[in-house]
C-alpha cells in the first residue's frame, strides 16, 4: 500500500507540474499568485513546484508586472524558458524536405529547406533527408540544452505505432521503415507520423483551433489530407491512419487517383486540379495572362491573375472551391466538428475560394449542423506540419515533464 501511495503521489505532482507548464504556455506572462488562482492549486504549491521548475530550467522569471506595482503589491511574472530545450521537426513533402529547431517558446532557431530532386529515388531522398536532420540537429545540440524530440511528418499512410511509412502515392514510395532507421541514428524520441495529421494537431495547439472541442483540419496542396483533433488529441484511427479525406470518393466515374481509385475527392479539390483546370481552360482557347506560365504555374501567379481580375484563374479557383465544398460538406454531417479550417498551399487563394465553398456546404450539410461551425483558414501554410511536429513533442514533454523521454509513444500514450 506504501508503494502504491507514493505512486499516486508522484503522478499527481506530475499533473499538477503539467497543469502549470500548460497553464503557462497558455497565459504567460502570469504571477505565482495568478497561477495559484488560474490552477486551483494553493500557493505554497505552487512556489514549492515553480522553485523546482526554475531549477530544472524549464520556466523563467520575467520581471516585475508593472500594473500591480504601481498599486504597491509588485509581482514576478514567470513563462516558459525559451531554452528550456529544443524540438527538431521535419516534412518530407512532394517536392520539398523542411527541417527546422525549435525552442520551447515556438521560435525556429535553425532551419534547412530544400527542393526534392523528382528523379531521386526513395533511398537517395531519404538518405539526403537523413542529412539535413542530422545538420539541424547538430545546430541545436551545440546549444548545450536537452532536445525533446524529432518530429517527423510524412505525406502518406503512416502506421503511428510503428512510424513505418506504408504507402505513398504522391512520393510514389512504399514500405520505408523510417521511425526504425532514424531512431538508430539519433538519440532522443523520434516520432513518424502522416504530415496532415502532425499540421491538425499544430493548429489546435497553437494555431487558429486552440479553443475548439472538435476541429476539422483540412490540407490541400499537391495533394489532400487533414486530422481530427477531439479535446486537444489527435483522432488517430486504430492503427494511425486516420485522417485521409482526400481519398474519399466523390465523383464515382471520375479522373483515376494516384491511389488507384477513381473519383477521389484529391483529384478534384486540390492544387493539382486548379492547375489542370487553368490549362485546359487556355487549350480550350480563353484567353488568360496564365497562357506563358502553364509549363510553371504556382499558387501566387494564380493568385495575382485573380487578382487582376483574370477570369480563367477566377473560374478554376471557384470550381475547385465548389469541389473543395462538396466534401467538406459531407464531413460537416459526419462530425459535427466546431471548427473547420482549410490549410494547404491552395489555402493561400482563400480569399478567392471561401464564398463558394461555403455556399456549397452551405447547399448541402444540414444547417443546424453547419450554423455551428465556424470555419477558418490555417494560421500556417508552409511550415503547417513542422509547426505541427514540434507542437507534438511539445505537448509531450509538458504531459511528462519528468519522464519525456522514457515515453516516446507520443500518439499513443
Ligand atoms: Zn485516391
Amino acid at each position: 500500500m506504501r508503494r502504491r501511495s507514493s505512486i499516486d503521489h508522484t503522478t499527481m505532482r506530475e499533473m499538477n507540474v503539467t497543469l502549470i507548464l500548460d497553464t503557462l504556455r497558455q497565459r504567460a506572462p502570469i504571477s505565482r499568485a495568478a497561477l495559484a488562482a488560474r490552477t486551483g492549486l494553493n500557493k505554497a504549491s505552487v512556489s514549492n513546484m515553480v522553485k523546482d521548475l526554475i531549477a530544472s530550467a524549464y520556466v523563467r522569471e520575467l520581471g516585475v508586472d508593472e500594473s500591480l506595482a504601481e498599486i504597491g503589491r509588485p509581482a514576478i511574472n514567470l513563462q516558459l524558458n525559451p531554452d528550456a530545450g529544443y524540438i527538431i521537426s521535419a516534412e518530407i513533402g512532394v517536392d520539398f524536405i523542411s527541417v527546422i529547431a525549435s525552442n520551447f517558446a515556438f521560435e525556429i532557431i535553425a532551419r534547412r529547406y530544400e527542393n526534392r530532386r523528382n528523379e531521386a529515388t526513395q533511398e537517395e531522398t531519404f538518405e539526403y533527408f537523413c542529412e539535413l536532420l542530422a545538420d539541424v540537429y547538430l545546430q541545436a545540440r551545440r546549444r548545450d540544452r536537452p532536445i525533446f524530440g524529432v518530429a517527423v511528418g510524412l505525406p502518406g499512410l503512416v502506421d503511428m505505432r510503428t512510424g513505418r511509412l506504408l504507402v505513398a502515392p504522391n512520393l510514389d514510395w512504399r514500405d520505408l521503415p523510417a521511425r526504425e532507421r532514424l531512431q538508430a541514428r539519433f538519440d532522443v524520441p523520434v516520432v513518424v507520423v502522416n504530415e496532415a495529421n502532425m499540421a491538425a494537431l499544430g493548429e489546435s495547439y497553437f494555431g487558429a483551433g486552440r479553443k475548439s472541442r472538435l476541429l476539422l483540419y483540412v490540407s490541400s496542396g499537391v495533394g489532400l489530407g487533414g486530422g481530427i483533433v477531439i479535446d486537444g488529441q489527435l483522432l488517430t484511427g486504430v492503427s494511425g491512419l486516420a485522417g485521409e479525406f482526400g481519398h474519399m470518393t466523390v465523383d464515382p466515374g471520375g479522373l483515376l487517383c494516384r491511389c488507384g481509385n477513381h473519383g477521389c475527392w484529391e483529384t478534384q479539390a486540390t492544387q493539382t486540379a486548379l492547375f489542370r483546370r487553368v490549362r485546359a481552360a487556355i487549350a480550350g482557347g480563353s484567353r488568360s495572362a496564365l497562357s506563358q506560365y502553364q509549363d510553371q504555374l504556382t499558387m501566387s501567379l494564380i493568385v495575382d491573375a485573380a487578382k487582376n481580375g483574370d477570369t480563367v484563374a477566377r473560374v478554376a479557383l471557384e470550381e475547385t472551391a465548389r469541389w473543395l465544398g462538396i466534401g467538406l460538406a459531407n464531413l460537416v454531417n459526419t462530425l459535427n466538428p466546431e471548427h473547420v479550417i482549410l490549410g494547404g498551399t491552395l489555402s493561400v487563394a482563400h480569399e478567392w475560394m471561401t464564398p463558394a465553398i461555403l455556399d456549397e456546404i452551405e447547399r448541402r450539410a444540414f444547417r443546424q449542423v453547419w450554423e455551428q461551425v465556424k470555419f477558418s483558414t490555417a494560421t500556417y501554410t508552409a511550415d503547417a506540419a513542422v509547426m505541427g511536429g514540434v507542437a507534438m513533442v511539445h505537448r509531450h514533454v509538458i504531459s511528462h515533464p519528468m519522464s519525456w523521454q522514457l515515453q516516446p509513444e507520443y500518439l499513443i500514450s
